[in-house]
């Protein structure tokens, strides 16, 4: 069974590695050697590039023995660093192996951002100077994560991960066939084979699903690369850059029907993985007055202090008492200055007391078809409750049950869902190397 998009024809295809492809020189040499391959094989390619290895969480620690109040616009031009570095050095193994290489800066890439350092957003791409490489027929090269502010002009980043968002950006902006994702294992799997040994890569899977895994934690997309693909119709593929194989397919079809070239739908299994994350703490507003309007001034508050919420739960209010408490779960890096925000509130706001609890893990269970098969649900809870697993939050969405449990069991939760959903396969998966960031 052939996928559509294996035309032989001559495609522009972007390709990105992570930071575990490039760690080092024999991983620049060996993804400059798969670069020139693609090139040599007839296509048109454009790399994006992360920092090597752990090089961003290097650059964090020096600045953090410096400042713990570093500029956001200094540490945007700190962290940018790292990806200029691995563009440089690629387009000098590439020129060795005699192929053409021109790296771009994200700036001269055209990656126009907003203004908001760390976390910037796309707003325009303009790639006139890769489009000009490709057509002098080199390859380019661009430092991924990054951006340039339209008003301020400053270097701006797009927040942990971004390259992958960098990637697709230009894919879309550029027109192009695909947009590969190499990282270090062979695909998106049915948990992280870093915690689940029997994980099973999965062929395809759609972008809505893929969208729920990454939004719950899965670390193998950025959530905002696979929103962009989705929205401009840019087939991802994730392989690993350590072998040949074929990886997943991520295929933005808007009606989420993944086809094969006969037009037939494939049947989807129900579910298609299991998430975690470590990196949310719960923040519990205790006695919140139980009147309209409240928890629209609590979520305002967290808003404006650009804090994610994740999952919310209120709980019934206290008989008499006219009192309730509102729980949800945010990132960590953002607990600081959302509890700040939120003490300085609390005269105007009238709640009694704030929790704050970073020992907690996140578990989700995505598949599509939940939609149409009852009693997923019975099976989830009964294999945490038989691994003795308590529930601290539960949410769900269509596709999706999310519950929250203590940090430290979360791997046996993960664990005991996996195998009650016969997820598990028969022998173990590859983990490359790295580290899974
Ligand atoms: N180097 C950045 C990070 O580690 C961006 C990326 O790898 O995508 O978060
Ligand atoms: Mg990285």
């Amino acid at each position: 069974m052939s996928l559509p998009l294996e035309v032989p024809a001559r495609q522009l295809i972007v390709q990105k590695f992570g930071g575990s492809s490039v760690a080092d020189a024999a991983g620049i040499k060996r993804v400059a050697q798969r670069v020139v391959d693609t090139q040599r094989a007839g296509n048109e390619v454009v790399v994006v590039v992360s920092a090597m290895g752990d090089t961003t969480d290097e650059l964090l620690d020096l600045s953090a023995q410096i400042t713990d109040e570093a500029p956001a616009r200094e540490m945007d031009m700190l962290l940018s660093a790292g990806e200029r570095i691995s563009m440089a050095l690629l387009a000098m193994a590439i020129n060795k192996l005699g192929a053409k290489a021109r790296s771009f800066t994200g700036s001269q890439a055209g990656m126009i951002t907003d203004g908001i350092h760390g976390k910037a957003r796309i707003i325009d791409v303009d790639p006139h100077r890769v489009r000009t490489a490709l057509d002098k027929g080199a390859i380019a090269i661009v430092a991924g994560f990054q951006g340039v502010s339209r008003e301020s002009h400053d270097i701006t980043t797009l927040g942990r991960g971004g390259s992958d968002t960098t990637a697709v950006a230009l894919a879309a902006a550029l027109d192009a066939d695909v947009c590969e994702i190499y990282t270090d294992v062979d695909g998106v799997f049915t948990a992280d084979p870093r915690v689940v040994p029997a994980a099973k890569k999965i062929d395809r899977i759609s972008s809505e699903e893929m969208l729920e895994l990454a939004a719950s934690g899965a670390k193998i997309l950025h959530l905002r690369c696979v929103e962009y693909a989705r929205r401009f119709g840019v087939p991802l593929h994730v392989r690993s850059s350590f072998s040949q194989h074929e990886g997943t397919w991520v295929m933005p079809s808007p009606d989420d029907k993944i086809t094969i070239s006969e037009g037939v739908a494939l049947e989807q299994p129900i579910i298609s993985g299991v998430a975690h994350d470590r990196s949310e703490a719960k923040v519990t507003v205790v006695g919140v007055p139980d009147i309209p309007g409240k928890a629209a001034a609590i979520f305002q508050v967290i808003a404006k202090a650009h804090a994610n919420v994740d999952m919310i739960v209120q709980n019934i209010s206290t008989f008499g008492r006219g009192k309730t408490d509102i729980s949800f779960t945010l990132p960590i890096v953002e607990g600081a200055e959302a509890l700040t925000a939120l003490k300085a509130a609390q005269d105007e706001i009238g709640f009694e007391d704030i929790e704050y609890n970073a020992e907690i893990g996140k578990l989700s269970l995505i598949g599509a078809g939940m939609r149409s098969n009852p009693g997923v649900s019975a099976t989830f809870f009964q294999a945490l409750s038989d691994a003795g697993i308590n529930i601290n939050m539960i949410s769900t969405s269509e596709i999706r049950i999310s519950v929250v449990t203590r940090a430290d069991l979360l791997d046996a939760a993960v664990r005991a869902i996996h195998s009650a959903f016969n997820l598990d396969a028969d022998s173990e998966a590859t983990v490359y190397g790295g580290t899974g960031r």
